[in-house]
């Protein structure tokens, strides 16, 4: 019997239970696994620190497994069980970003005023994202 992750709890269960023996959510009803994809920030508003940011951009899941891996302006795409609690790190110049994304969703990042010239980015769903 293969395992998987149940979406509501995020403990292991058997893929073929209809219902999580952990906290009865049923597994019929939620999402199951899917892309995501999030639009990756580009002409930031940089601070000093700017300067010698690689432009590289990095997603990873909380246990720090990577999920994608590419630059600004890039749209990431990966796949996922469920909602997923992710880190997004843009550069040693920009805070991670923290945000739980879903199956068959599209996000982009809003940047807010940082302090100490960090950007600081969230998450948010959209309905459309520029084409790669
Ligand atoms: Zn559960």
């Amino acid at each position: 019997m293969a395992l998987m992750k149940c979406p509501a709890c995020r403990k292991e269960i058997g893929d073929k239970a209809k219902v999580c023996i952990n906290c009865g959510c049923p597994m019929d009803e939620v999402a199951t696994s899917g892309i995501v994809r999030i639009k990756m920030p580009n002409n930031i508003v940089e601070g000093v620190v700017g300067l010698f940011s690689s432009r590289k951009a990095l997603v990873y899941d909380t246990s720090g497994k990577a999920l994608w891996e590419g630059k600004h302006g890039e749209n990431a795409s990966f796949t996922v069980d469920g909602a997923t609690n992710i880190i997004i790190n843009l550069g040693g110049w920009a805070n991670n970003v923290e945000g739980t994304v879903e199956p068959r969703k599209k996000y982009s990042l809003v940047q807010d005023m940082g302090i100490h010239m960090l950007a600081t980015f969230r998450i948010t769903e959209v309905d459309v994202i520029d084409a790669d």
